[in-house]
């Protein structure tokens, strides 16, 4: 028997899942964050050895591979040992704004790393700490949290990196990166699920696992999700319904309208393209309770279209798959009865969803076949049934969300990111 380990660090704690080659869980753990944690460095390895601990012996004499995912755009400063030299700077840390001047000034227009959360605006703004004299390598979460595992420093891999300014097409870093002269080891960057180096000794014996078990590079930690869902070829999409509305459809093609906040990942010779709308499961909790969105939602007829015309936001504003700062939310008219409103929320969002693919495959992308489902609202069949009449693609159930499985199946080799051209031709026949 031969196990991976998929390790995810996400926003409201870590988590753990160990597979067998068939896909199926063996093991699951969790580790949550405090309320109020300050210290962070010392919050994630906590976490780390402790989803260790917590999996069976028998699994961990097992396992042959270890995969981590981190949040994106998480990253931390470190010396020459790894030691962190600084606080690290947390995905939604938007301090890098002001480094995005001088940034607009050389990067290409539009280009991904111009928003002050991407780890190269970051990145600038830990320039200016007085800490910053004694960092040698800049890394993201993931990156050092492989280092605690395999103890080789600056590494990472190209989903990580993209939002470093790192050209996933080229696989190098670009020549207007050199204007910037900055002055540490950025990570070599490898392809998601490359073995990196094995576990190391000390952590292999005092834990039990056994001796040459690989860790491999990692990835993000929404980028993990989509793999968990079974998607894997052009055209297939994962819609996730929750706080906010987001899109990402698998296609040949990269697409990239900074308008809209769209960019591409790569995935093997694929590209995981995508949006997100701030319309969504938070306009519903607004209104509804959990309960109240299942009890009202079987009072919807929902092979009939609601007239009710919506744009449903909780402030203004939405970037895709309208670009326009200062768009009102829709709400009105509100009917008598609040299944009727429901309806005419569902209804709406399902139109604003069907538009979000509308646009990713005018923009070029590949065209949709098949949408998995995740997020809160993806068990709402009421909602699934307005939503085929609109998206007219086979709309399933994701087989799994939980990016800790994603990253395991990518430990375990599951995603082929080496796909030839020839065999993704051979899936548009
Ligand atoms: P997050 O993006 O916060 O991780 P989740 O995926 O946990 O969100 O989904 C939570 C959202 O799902 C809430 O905003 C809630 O309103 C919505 N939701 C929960 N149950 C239903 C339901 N039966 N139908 C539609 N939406 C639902």
């Amino acid at each position: 028997m031969t196990l991976s380990l998929g390790i995810d660090f996400g926003t409201s704690g870590a988590r753990g899942v160990v597979i067998d080659q068939q896909g199926g869980i063996v093991s699951a753990m969790r580790h949550d964050w405090h309320i109020g944690t300050i210290n962070w460095v010392k919050c994630w390895t906590e976490a780390l050895w402790s989803l260790l601990a917590q999996i069976p012996e028998v699994f961990r004499q097992e396992i042959g591979t270890i995969a981590i995912n981190g949040t994106s755009s998480t990253i931390l400063l470190t010396d020459d040992t790894g030691k962190p030299v600084d606080a690290p700077l947390l995905y939604n840390d938007s301090r890098g704004a002001m480094a995005l001047e001088r940034l607009s000034r050389i990067v290409p227009a539009n280009h991904t790393v111009l928003s002050a959360t991407s780890s190269l605006a970051k990145l600038l703004w830990m320039q200016e700490l007085p800490s910053f004299v004694n960092a040698r390598y800049l890394l993201h979460q993931a990156d050092w949290l492989g280092f605690l595992l395999h103890g080789k420093l600056g590494i990472s891999d190209y989903h990580n990196a993209l939002k470093l300014g790192y050209d996933v097409e080229k696989l190098q870093y670009p020549e207007w990166l050199e204007q910037l002269q900055i002055p540490l080891n950025l990570p070599q960057v490898f392809p998601p699920g490359i073995p990196i180096g094995e576990l190391l000794p000390q952590i292999a014996a005092e834990f039990g696992f056994k001796a040459h078990c690989l860790v491999v590079a990692g990835t993000t930690d929404s980028i993990a999700a989509f793999l968990a869902s079974g998607a894997k070829l052009p055209g297939e999409a994962v819609t996730s319904l929750g706080s906010t509305l987001v899109l990402k459809l698998l296609s040949r093609h990269r697409i990239e309208d900074a308008r809209y906040g769209i960019y591409s990942h790569r995935l093997g010779n694929l590209w995981l393209t995508g949006g997100a709308s701030n319309t969504g499961g938070a306009v519903l909790k607004h209104f509804f309770s959990d309960l109240e969105l299942v009890r009202l939602s079987t009072k919807i007829d929902p092979t009939q279209a609601s007239m009710l015309d919506y744009y449903p936001l909780l402030k203004p504003g939405d970037r895709f798959p309208i670009n326009d700062p200062q768009l009102l939310p829709k709400l009105e008219p509100r009917p008598d009865q609040p299944h009727d409103f429901l309806h005419g929320l569902l209804e709406s969002m399902a139109k604003i969803e069907s538009r979000g693919y509308e646009l990713l495959h005018n923009l070029g992308a590949d065209p949709l076949t098949h949408i998995y489902t995740a997020g809160g609202g993806a068990a709402n069949s009421t909602w699934t049934t307005i939503r085929q009449r609109y998206l007219k693609v086979p709309i399933l159930l994701s087989k799994n969300t939980e990016a800790a499985y994603g990253t395991a199946l990518l430990a375990m080799g599951k995603i082929n990111l080496e796909r030839t051209t020839e065999d993704t031709e051979k899936t548009e026949e």
